[in-house]
């Protein structure tokens, strides 16, 4: 099998899957119970959270235990529109967002939100006199992510902090980060609120996080016993384990993002000999992920004809589950061109041979399907 969808989720490491079930068999009692199953719990627990705390560079009541990006995502814009609507009620949002954004503004806007959205450059990057304008005293959150999902452009989010700031200093900032964890280095403190996902980066599906710096006050979605944002049994081996995925993806991010660079290159240079391909990447986009139109041939046609071969690529993301990719219709405003694109998403564990037998399979498959269409 060749996997080079990374971007939509990653295998869990071993020992991620190791520490899973240990926790799991040896750790079940509840945190909360008052007996010593529970308190041996309750200490791993708070092991794991200061783990990822010191990981994060953050405090521990800055971390909110979600079910993965989506859920902070809902947390982070719902949550803050219903703490300051009163102050205000628009919203700043850029184009180039993850479709769990715009469902939920979808969601604020008939709850009586204004959303703008934010228009970037030809490279993706968010015009910075445009967010200037857009930025208004009723302005109350603004939400741009670290790095879009289809295109994997990095935005610079440090910049953007300090024109909000300047602007009106009490629009809080969340970003977006899922795909930049593991992938680029991230300073917590340059935003107000952040979400991640674990299964992005070699842990268990169903738990994320959402950082929320001290001070933000933000409405819970949940309501239970005590004051948690998110109240009920903590889920211990998920808990532990993201904790796990976060170290380990910390470690060697400039090895692990050389070799990607490579590999990104070696399929550009390769694909060079197709003048229909178009590479859909810019200065900003990181090399884990690979975006290129095809043009001739429908995304999907191509990505069940790969499958074949145990060979597995993207559509534009998994969640917009194969529609006209908007990050591409936005960058270069041609039809044919979003309603084309393949992601190939590369991790530090791909092999230089697997991406031979990709090529080998990609020229197949796409000489035999061109000649069809023709
Ligand atoms: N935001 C971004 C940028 C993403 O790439 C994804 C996953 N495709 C999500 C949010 C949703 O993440 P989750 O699956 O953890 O809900």
């Amino acid at each position: 099998m060749v996997y080079l969808d990374y971007s939509a989720t990653t295998p869990v490491l071993p020992e991620i899957l190791d520490s899973y079930i240990k926790v799991t068999n040896e750790y079940f009692g509840n945190p909360n119970s008052l007996h010593s199953l529970g308190t041996k719990s309750q200490e791993l627990l708070k092991e794991a959270t200061k783990q990822i705390c010191d990981i994060l560079n953050i405090k521990e009541n800055e971390t909110i235990i979600t079910s993965g990006a989506t859920e902070s995502n809902n947390l982070a814009l719902i949550g803050t529109a219903m703490a300051y609507g009163e102050k205000g009620s628009r919203i700043i949002v850029s184009k180039l967002e993850h479709d769990s954004i715009y469902g939920i503004c979808k969601y604020l806007e008939s709850n009586g939100f204004i959303i703008d959205y934010v228009n970037n450059d030809k490279e993706g990057v968010i015009d910075f006199e445009d967010l200037k304008n857009l930025i208004k005293p009723e302005t109350i959150l603004v939400s741009i992510n670290a790095v879009n999902s289809e295109l994997g452009i990095r935005q610079p989010i440090k910049t953007i902090k300090q024109i909000i700031n300047k602007e009106n200093s009490k629009t809080i900032f969340h970003s977006d980060m899922t795909q930049a964890m593991g992938k680029v280095p991230v300073n917590l403190s340059d935003v107000d609120l952040a979400s991640m996902s674990s299964h992005k980066i070699y842990g268990p599906k169903g738990i994320g996080l959402l950082y929320k710096k001290e001070g933000i006050n933000i409405k819970p979605l949940f309501y239970g016993s005590g004051e948690d944002f998110r109240p009920g049994t903590p889920p211990l081996p998920l808990i532990v384990t993201f904790s796990k995925a976060l170290r380990l993806a910390s470690l060697d991010l400039n090895k692990k993002a050389d070799k990607i660079k490579k590999i990104n290159d070696k399929i550009c240079e390769h694909l060079k000999k197709y003048p229909n391909i178009l590479i859909n990447q810019t200065k900003y986009s990181i090399p884990n992920i690979l975006n290129i139109s095809l043009m001739d041939i429908k995304s999907e046609t191509f990505i069940h004809a790969l499958e074949k071969y145990e060979i597995f690529v993207g559509s534009n993301t998994a969640c917009s589950g194969g529609k006209i990719s908007a990050a591409v219709l936005n960058l270069y405003q041609d039809k044919k061109r979003a309603l084309t694109t393949i992601r190939i998403s590369i991790s530090y564990l791909t092999k230089y041979e697997e991406i031979n037998v990709f090529l080998d399979n990609f020229d197949l498959i796409y000489n035999r399907l061109k000649e069809l269409s023709n």
